[in-house]
């Protein structure tokens, strides 16, 4: 099982400027504490790869930095070299991970879980959409035959929904709190509303209530696993009341549905706002753990 980090292409941001960038680096070091041997550093998505889910125009314009202004303002990341470069590794993490989880059962991302980009436009800190790039990747090499991007980042996954609408082997389910971003939804396959303050009680239930369901609805052999740390109590941007204790039992009971049903886990870290940022860090870290601990070995 391999797990890849990104941390090594930091994007410049101006300070202050809301985008916990600096949780990448710290993740990176706390996995390191358990997995060193299992981290890699992520490959870089090539414009062909991204050109599978993303207009060849905006492809172009994301990496060369032409993008109009107003396109730029809605990603919220001020356009650098950088940024284009980091877009590119968090796209190849995703894809990286996915092909470790179709060789070992599991593979994870430190970062991605971009969701909110759309085909030609990118939005709430998204540039390329490194879910439905990977989703499409691994039908058209046959990889897979049926992908699954299960979402319970807090954010509506509206860009993963809008690209796999036209795809019928990509399922797209997202459970995520009412009134957040983005405004302007996209259907998915199945989408769950979570009213403001939804707690650990309520929200497992929802979540154990739905999984078996979904699994023979999309009937995956791949999860596109987005494990956002936003529905945290802690988090500003999340709206959600979930404890770190129920994280973690929202992450296990989704990895280990995927062990009783040898189903391929691809498991990305999407959002996550709390502030202190440890609180973050400490909640994408128990879900690397528990991957490890949990699919680990069969390597
Ligand atoms: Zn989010």
């Amino acid at each position: 099982m391999r797990i890849y980090r990104t941390d090594a292409f930091p994007m410049p941001l101006p300070p202050g400027h809301r985008f916990p960038a600096e949780k990448y680096a710290m993740l990176a070091q706390a996995v390191a504490a358990f997995a060193a041997d299992r981290l890699d550093v992520a490959p870089a998505a090539t414009p062909q790869e991204l050109m599978l889910a993303h207009d060849p125009d905006y492809v172009r314009q994301a990496l060369d930095g032409s993008l109009s202004a107003a396109r730029q303002k809605a990603i919220g990341l001020p356009w650098s070299p950088e940024l284009a470069e980091r877009s590119r590794r968090s796209v190849g993490a995703t894809i990286a991970a996915a092909r470790s989880a179709l060789l070992y059962g599991c593979g994870v991302n430190l970062a991605g879980g971009t969701h909110h980009a759309l085909r030609d436009q990118g939005g709430g800190f998204c540039v390329f959409n490194d879910i439905a790039v990977t989703a499409l990747l691994t039908l058209r090499e046959g990889l897979a035959r049926r992908v699954l991007a299960l979402d319970l980042d807090v954010h509506q996954g509206n860009g993963t929904a809008a690209i796999l609408r036209a795809e019928p082997r990509a399922f797209t389910f997202s459970m995520h709190g009412a009134r957040n971003y983005p405004f302007e939804r996209e259907a998915g396959d199945w989408d769950i509303d979570l009213p403001d303050g939804t707690g650990d009680a309520d929200y497992l239930a929802r979540l154990d209530e739905a999984l078996p369901a979904l699994f023979q609805r999309a009937a995956p052999d791949l999860v596109l696993y987005l494990a956002g740390a936003d529905p945290y109590r802690g988090d500003r941007l999340g709206r959600l009341a979930l404890s770190r204790a129920a994280l973690a039992e929202r992450d296990r009971l989704v990895m280990e549905t995927c062990l009783r049903r040898q189903t391929a886990i691809a498991i990305v870290m999407a959002g996550g706002y709390a502030q202190p940022i440890d609180d973050t860090v400490a909640i994408h870290t128990e879900t690397v753990r528990l991957a490890c601990s949990l699919f680990a070995g069969d390597d």
